[in-house]
């Protein structure tokens, strides 16, 4: 071990008894230290000696080698070597690490040592991040709060950090669960999740209450169905067929199913004037039913579409799904509570579009925006008619808007946000999160009332602002859920968050980290945020690690698939270390500005030649060609006559071809390959005459076009040489522009007359949810099939084309879920094709735009990979009403 192995050893050393110690000091102060302060004064004084101990070792190279010749010196190495493995390996059983650190004599050893010390330490910084998380306060820590006796304990949170919390004595003890342990609710998913890099297309196929019909696209199952990574092809050729297939129907792709009815609603008068708030329900009083098949959710919406108002609210979880999962709905009349496994009920939910979209059902819920995105990306759920409390807290300009305040103002219900953030995904689900989930609807139809004659008192009984709430709510019903689509360029708009200024290597490494990202997110259907936090994603970057080992010492605690693809990661890193360096960030690095991370070898210069110097510039005639030293690849012979051509045109061919005759073919025909290649690379440069072309956006001086002497006078006549080609190539198109347009009239008008005919069949399917139910009823004992055998039910027309819809297609199968790891990679290949550059992926996002990031929170440090909100870049991309 030389000394600089050892110095490492003993930082280590004394770096995980610190923090071994941290952890143990609060059940039991250590014997001879009064507080924690106390300790960690001594123990950072500890820390300080032995750095500056081991920086007085003689340093390896001659020194040591030196000292080492001496046997009182080697011996002392030795007995202090022995020493420190000894306590080191003491450290890391403790911790339950592998530790055969004293195996001194494997000829590997020294290498498995470091990495032993590397995973402990992993280990430890793990546990305390968990710690000090847990110390900041339990939501900001990655595991959900649970109820006491749901699961045997695996680390108890003692009391010391909840000194605050005491009030309402409701709170029993809670623990921690590690949210690994929760089966993956998407392998229960009939239908696959859909992660592919393409618009979010509406999952709507059947509309009830529909004043203007659904589009036949969205009838029609099978090209519904059809997605691209469904396809057994490349992903550029999926990706196109795709586009081609939704380009016909892209007119009505993006619209909001609902746009019309939402735009000729109406609010009744009934709804504008004042009339007295309707006390809740004593919670113990009421009923709370869990509804988890099919037959209950249909007698649900039966009683929705009895009454006149409900309340709606939903709780997600996006920690370890690519888009987020929907895991709970809770619905609240004024006489019962419903709780709805999403999970178990996912690709049943539609049915209660009819209660939904009912117009003359007013739905209640406290800031809906997300749960509106939600429901539509889940389950094709759409809100008619919505009252959004968040919405009148703003109007009635209260103190705070969150649901907690309303509850306490208007209820006097102290409400336990605790559990907000537990992991939802948990079966069955607990009582006390299904108490808390209950409490989010319960007391909300009294609130609405309240809130109702509020808004009208503030305004002398005027409806104005009342009014005002009932359109702000429709607008959020008006929102359209849009999946966040991975460009080229989606890495820099998170790296400029950062803050960081990055050279080219590093802002390569970034771009090849991103993309790695999302395509494994994406497959694995995780959040990129679980697959690899984007702190450390900057930091591996920023680094550049040679080694895989050292892009496991950047990451803490090491995520799962970024240990198990560390070679990958590894030579996307390697590619991003090949990436020229510009001159102005070697100059930097001269300067110390920026880590040299590894001598450059700087072929091509930046592209810029205006500003070198013209005797630097390389210059060529026909009698003094740099023959040799010119060449980069010499790999041919220079024997023949035209090797003036060929190192002219390798090094002096610009892209424009203003200045000289385009050449022959012949010259190209004649350079090797790796020729070829320079001059792709070189003609790959910015055209530095650019600015003398002409562009809508370039001033040219009129005068000079018309100097025939002008520079300028010859590219302008070239142009319009080359403009009057476009234009007879323009006319052309233009011609059979006209006919394919023609064409698609005629297509419109076949559509047209095919979504008449649907809103004939869609106005009798608004009858057959409620068929459908008795026929449920029927089936009771076959929860999860509900799909009447094709040939009983030839006399029910209205029962046919219902089922039809949603069943018949595919044949049923035995639901098979979908197993990911045999997923094929290349199908979610984020990088689009050039050519594929008309199809615009977001198209459909503007809306979305308007979103802010929800990433208020930040700070985790890379002390751990607690999951916070906002940092994933995906499934929070949601303005959070406050609670
Ligand atoms: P709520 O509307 O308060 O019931 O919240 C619904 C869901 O939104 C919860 O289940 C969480 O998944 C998520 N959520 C709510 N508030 C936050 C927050 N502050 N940070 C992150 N996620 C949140
Ligand atoms: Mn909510
Ligand atoms: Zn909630």
């Amino acid at each position: 071990m030389d000394s600089s192995d050892k110095n490492h050893a003993a930082n280590s050393c004394l770096e995980n008894n610190t923090s071994d110690d941290r952890e143990e000091k609060d059940k039991e102060f250590s014997p001879g230290y009064k507080d924690v302060e106390a300790f960690v004064k001594y123990g950072l004084g500890s820390v300080l000696l032995a750095t500056k101990a081991s920086g007085g070792l003689p340093q390896a190279g001659d020194e040591f080698d030196f000292y080492r010749s001496f046997p009182g010196f080697q011996e002392f190495c030795e007995v202090q070597g022995d020493q420190l493995l000894l306590c080191m390996s003491q450290i890391m059983q403790h911790h339950n690490c592998r530790s055969h650190m004293r195996d001194r004599d494997k000829l590997t050893g020294l290498e498995e040592r470091f990495d032993l010390v590397v995973d402990c330490n992993d280990v430890i910084l793990e546990k305390v991040g968990i710690l000090l998380d847990e110390a900041d306060g339990v939501n900001r820590s990655q595991q959900p709060v649970m109820p006491a006796g749901f699961q045997p304990p695996k680390i108890v949170v003692s009391s010391w950090n909840r000194k605050g919390s005491g009030s309402g004595g409701r709170s029993g003890t809670f623990r921690m669960l590690q949210a690994k342990n929760i089966p993956r609710p998407q392998l229960k998913f009939k239908e696959k999740v859909d992660n592919s890099n393409t618009p979010f297309i509406p999952k709507i196929f059947i509309k009830p209450n529909a004043l203007k019909p659904l589009p036949s696209y969205f009838t029609t199952k099978r090209i519904r169905k059809e997605r691209p990574e469904d396809l057994d092809v490349p992903a550029a050729l999926a990706d196109l067929i795709h586009h081609q297939r939704t380009q016909e129907h892209i007119e009505y792709m993006f619209v909001h199913p609902y746009q019309f009815e939402l735009d000729h609603l109406a609010v009744p008068d009934s709804l504008l004037t004042k009339t007295e708030p309707k006390m809740y329900k004593p919670l113990e009083e009421t009923s709370c039913s869990f509804i988890e098949t099919l037959e209950d959710l249909v007698a649900m919406n039966e009683k929705l579409n009895e009454v006149s108002e409900f309340a709606v609210d939903l709780e997600h979880h996006s920690y370890r799904s690519f888009l987020g999962i929907t895991c709970l709905m809770q619905i609240s009349t004024r006489e019962q509570d419903f709780i709805i496994d999403t999970l178990e009920l996912r690709s049943e939910m539609y049915i209660l579009n009819e209660a939904f979209t009912n117009p003359s059902t007013v739905k209640v819920f406290h800031g809906a925006d997300s749960d509106i995105e939600w429901l539509q990306r889940d389950f094709g759920l759409y809100v008619v008619n919505l009252f959004d409390t968040h919405q009148a807290s703003r109007v009635l300009n209260l103190a705070r808007h969150s649901l907690d305040h309303l509850l306490k103002h208007y209820c006097n219900v102290d409400s336990d946000k605790r559990y907000q953030l537990a992991d939802w995904r948990i079966r069955p689900l607990p009582d006390e999160m299904a108490h808390y989930a209950r409490s989010d609807t319960h007391y909300l139809l009294y609130i609405y009332d309240c809130m109702k004659a509020q808004l009208l008192d503030f305004n002398h009984g005027q409806p104005g602002l009342l009014q005002n709430v009932w359109n702000r709510s429709k607008d959020v019903c008006l929102k359209k859920y849009a999946k966040s689509i991975f460009t080229e360029e989606s890495y820099l708009e998170v790296q400029r968050k950062q803050k960081r200024s990055f050279n080219t290597q590093q802002l390569a490494a970034f771009r090849l980290l991103f993309a790695w990202r999302d395509k494994l997110a994406r497959q694995e259907d995780e959040s990129t945020g679980y697959v690899l936090p984007t702190h450390m994603m900057i930091k591996i970057s920023e680094e550049l690690p040679k080694e895989p080992q050292g892009i496991i010492a950047c990451c803490n605690p090491v995520p799962p698939l970024v240990r198990q693809q560390v070679n990958e990661l590894h030579l996307l890193v390697q590619e991003a270390r090949e990436m020229p360096l510009l001159k102005a960030e070697i100059a930097m690095q001269k300067k110390g500005l920026i880590p040299v991370k590894k001598p450059e070898v700087t072929l091509f210069g930046p592209h810029d030649t205006s500003r070198v110097p013209e005797c630097n510039e390389p210059h060529f005639s026909a009698d003094e060609l740099p023959v040799k030293q010119g060449m980069l690849f010499t790999d041919d012979d220079h024997n023949s006559g035209n090797d003036v051509e060929k190192i002219r045109s390798l090094v002096a061919s610009p892209k424009i071809t203003l200045f000289e005759e385009p050449e022959t073919k012949e010259i190209q025909d004649s350079l090797s390959v790796a020729q070829m290649k320079a001059r792709r690379i070189i003609e790959s440069f910015e055209n530095p005459f650019r600015m003398y072309l002409p562009s809508s956006g370039v001033h040219v001086n009129e005068n000079a076009k018309f100097d025939p002497s002008s520079k300028i006078f010859e590219i302008s006549k070239r142009w319009k040489l080359q403009s009057m080609e476009q234009q007879q190539r323009e006319q052309e198109s233009a011609k059979k522009a006209k006919e394919e347009a023609k064409q698609q009239a005629k297509k419109a008008a076949e559509e047209r007359q095919k979504a008449k005919e649907s809103y004939k069949e869609s106005l009798q399917n608004v009858a057959t949810v409620r068929q459908q139910a008795t026929e449920c009823a029927k089936v009771a004992g076959k929860k999860r099939e509900r799909v009447p055998s094709e040939d009983g039910e030839s006399t029910s027309k209205k029962l046919k084309s219902a089922e039809k819809k949603k069943a018949k297609a595919p044949p049923q199968e035995i639901f098979k879920p979908f197993d990911y790891s045999q997923s094929d990679l290349k199908v979610f290949s984020g990088r689009k094709s050039k050519d594929n550059s008309q199809f615009d992926p977001n198209r459909q996002s503007h809306d979305s735009k308007k979103k802010k990031m929800a990433g208020k929170k930040t700070g985790a440090g890379n002390r751990s990979m607690s999951y916070l909100a906002g940092s994933s870049n995906r499934g929070f991309r949601h303005n959070w009403p406050k609670r």
